[in-house]
């Protein structure tokens, strides 16, 4: 029995498409989140990850990723990496041979050339659009985000992170190019373990979407796994952190904090500060997309 969650409508069909196939081909949980990522990387409609993304302000895209495995807690990332794809296999990368968790910006990127990954522009025709209108009217174009948010026409909160389960093995992963129009070098929740991504096969496992630096100040997704391994089910969990960000911290209130879990059973379940949000299921073949609204407090 394998229980896959994608983020967003938009990117979610693309990841679900890759991982489900490679899934049938591999048997591989951990392959599958990793080819469902790197679909969406790949992907130059999706303006918040990977090649066509939304640059930094100085027009650069840096990109952010992460992967974590519940059975021994292992966890890879990289955040703030420019001109490498896919970051997701960076990422898995930095798990699997290095003894370290995080490689940032120029020395992730020297680090992935080492290892065969090969150097190239991501950045499309409709980036430097964007970023043109961007030096025109820098608040236009942040304010053109978040109305395009609200409209639901072109999601800026595209952050592709996935969680799956697999005969009792949870892994746990994100990729990112993280907030539009950033100050170069921030770094968002998707990289971090325990704000963007956590899994415990004792528990579950949980990942994040939305305002970066609110889910990381809440430790979002280490704190959705706890609420898993206190007996709350997947959607008690994240109720319970959405309605905590809310109380105490107000700027969740304007932009959207998302946190999705997925318990020992395949339970699953996702909760909002604000806004709307779409999560895809996979389950065994069987794909279903739920939507959901502002958590009540
Ligand atoms: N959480 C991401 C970040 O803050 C952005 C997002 O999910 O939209 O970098």
């Amino acid at each position: 029995m394998t229980t896959m969650l994608t983020t967003w409508k938009e990117p979610g069909h693309v990841t679900m498409g890759a991982a489900s196939t490679k899934l049938a081909q591999t048997g591989s949980l951990l392959d599958a989140i990793e080819a469902g990522l790197t679909a969406a990387e790949d992907d130059p409609e999706l303006i918040a990850i990977g090649r066509g993304s939304l640059p930094n302000s100085d027009g650069e895209l840096e990109l952010d990723a992460s992967v974590m495995r519940g059975d021994n807690l292992d966890a890879g990332a990289v955040c703030a990496m420019r001109g490498i794809f896919p970051a997701i296999s960076v990422a898995r990368k930095v798990m699997e041979t290095t003894p370290h968790v995080m490689l940032a910006g120029d020395q992730a990127r020297r680090f992935a050339i080492q290892h065969g990954f090969v150097p190239e522009n991501l950045v499309t025709e409709e980036v430097c659009r964007r970023y043109r209108e961007y030096l025109v009217s820098p608040e236009r174009a942040k304010a053109y985000v978040h109305t395009a948010q609200d409209n639901r026409q072109d999601p800026p909160h595209d952050t592709v992170t996935m969680l799956g389960l697999q005969d009792g093995k949870f892994v746990a992963a994100s990729s990112t190019s993280g907030m539009p129009f950033k100050i170069p070098g921030r770094v968002g929740d998707s990289p971090i373990v325990g704000a963007g991504i956590y899994a415990d096969d004792e528990a579950g496992a949980a990942g994040a979407t939305g305002l970066g630096e609110e889910l990381w100040k809440a430790c979002a997704s280490f704190r959705a796994v706890q609420n898993l391994a206190r007996g709350m089910s997947a959607q008690e969990a994240c109720d319970e952190v959405a309605r905590h960000m809310r109380r105490r911290q107000t700027k969740c209130h304007e932009i959207p904090c998302v946190v999705l879990a997925l318990d020992k059973n395949g339970g699953f379940g996702a909760a909002l500060t604000t806004g709307e949000f779409d999560l895809w299921v996979w389950r065994d073949g069987d794909l279903e997309c739920h939507h959901y609204t502002q958590v009540q407090d």
